[in-house]
């Protein structure tokens, strides 16, 4: 019997629903780009002592650890982690809203402002039925998700040292308002940036042979690169290489020195990232070897691995997401996966998981923007939703003991 009977849950919820919107465009009026979110992990410090939480601050720079132990949590009793990101965007804002963005060129473009608070009300909630937890919950409030780096940090830092499973959301606004989508295995895919430098030869466009032409040799790997998609990866594991950016030469008559590219891999296993990522350094310098040049790779700091969703954790998560919005409202095919990635990743890798999707999107209130648009905003609908799921996966999972 949980502690939380439907109905009684949702007209508990409600009553927190005007602090929770005041939470959000508060967060939202005074954006924090990643690793300065001084304001905003602050306040999610001060909310969090209110509520009695054992709290530890400044985890990955501007990261909040909230710890919640449950009245009746007898020895070995579990403990669930929720993870929430804080940080916003260089984007100058257009929406012609009373909470509007403060900060010039500042703006929450992602959501990262409702994820926030979301989990403060999360915690509030479930710190009102502390005596009746039966394990203990973690708020995991992490900086620089945007930035690619904040997880990571929070993990090597012990934020879930003793967590057995690790829950949290995004909200989309590419999903209605009103939907939710969970499933099981990769669900973003991992992301990892590399510079490759071509060294030939400069000398005279009329002269080829007696220079090294860093280009052409940037040309072959660029089309070798492909066939590690096309043929030496399986059709089943989807991925993805792309150089977004080239630069070589200064003019029509000159063959320049070197040539300078810039791309991304992703992929969804951990296997076939590492094998991709090898490989794209062993082409590339190959064939720039056989071309009498040579080739280095540089691999970008804060790289990502995929996200990918525990089986037993998302089965948990799916039945307190259709007891809040219907099996109806529930999203769990192919379409729900993303290329993008996110570095809950992180999280996931170190602890059994679950990350999922809650809708946000919808075109008569103007919320149905991409993230990272100017005009993104949030169908404030939403937020009582992902409220109510996480809150059920929480104490249903510390009720199976
Ligand atoms: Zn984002
Ligand atoms: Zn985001």
């Amino acid at each position: 019997m949980s502690i939380f009977s439907p109905d009684s849950l949702k007209a508990l919820i409600d009553e927190y629903v005007p602090d929770l919107v005041a939470i959000r465009r508060d967060l939202h009026e005074h954006p924090e780009l990643a690793f300065e979110e001084v304001r905003t992990s602050g306040i999610v410090a001060q909310r969090l002592h209110a509520l009695g939480l054992e709290v530890q601050t400044g985890i990955a720079k501007t990261g909040v650890v909230g710890l919640l132990r449950g009245g009746v949590a007898g020895p070995g009793a579990k403990t669930i982690a929720i993870r929430a990101d804080m940080d916003a965007l260089p984007i100058a804002e257009l929406n012609e809203v009373e909470y509007r963005s403060r900060v010039e060129g500042k703006m929450h473009a992602c959501g990262h402002d409702g994820h926030t608070a979301i989990l403060l009300t999360v915690a509030a909630l479930l710190s009102k039925r502390r005596s009746e937890l039966a394990g203990n919950v973690k708020f995991l409030f992490q900086p620089a998700e945007e930035s690619i780096g904040g997880a990571k940090p929070m993990v090597e830092q012990g934020a879930v040292q003793g967590v057995d499973a690790v829950i949290g959301l995004h909200l989309i606004s590419d999903i209605p308002s009103g939907r939710v989508a969970v499933r099981a295995g990769a669900i973003c895919a991992s992301a990892d940036d590399y510079v490759l430098t071509v060294t030939g030869r400069g000398g005279h466009a009329a002269s080829p042979h007696e220079a090294v032409d860093p280009i052409v040799i940037g040309a072959q790997i660029i089309a070798a690169l492909q066939t590690l998609i096309s043929r030496s990866t399986s059709p089943f594991s989807p991925s993805v290489i792309t150089i977004g950016e080239m630069k070589a030469g200064t003019t029509f008559n000159i063959i320049p020195e070197t040539a300078v590219m810039r791309g991304t891999v992703r992929t969804f296993s951990s296997e076939h990232r590492t094998y991709l990522m090898r490989r794209i350094g062993e082409v590339a310098s190959g064939i720039a070897s056989t071309l009498g040049g040579s080739c280095e790779i540089e691999w970008q700091i804060g790289g990502c691995p995929p996200c990918s969703n525990d089986p037993a954790v998302t089965a948990l998560v799916r039945r307190a997401v259709v007891a809040t919005v219907g099996e109806e409202m529930l999203d769990e095919d192919e379409s729900v996966v993303s290329a993008g990635s996110d570095d809950m990743a992180e999280f996931l890798q170190a602890v059994p998981g679950c990350y999922f999707m809650v809708g946000s999107g919808n075109e008569a209130k103007g919320t149905h923007y991409q993230h990272h648009h100017p005009r993104f905003d949030l169908d404030e609908d939403a937020l009582p939703i992902g409220v109510e799921a996480l809150v059920r996966a929480a104490v249903d999972y510390l009720e199976q003991g």
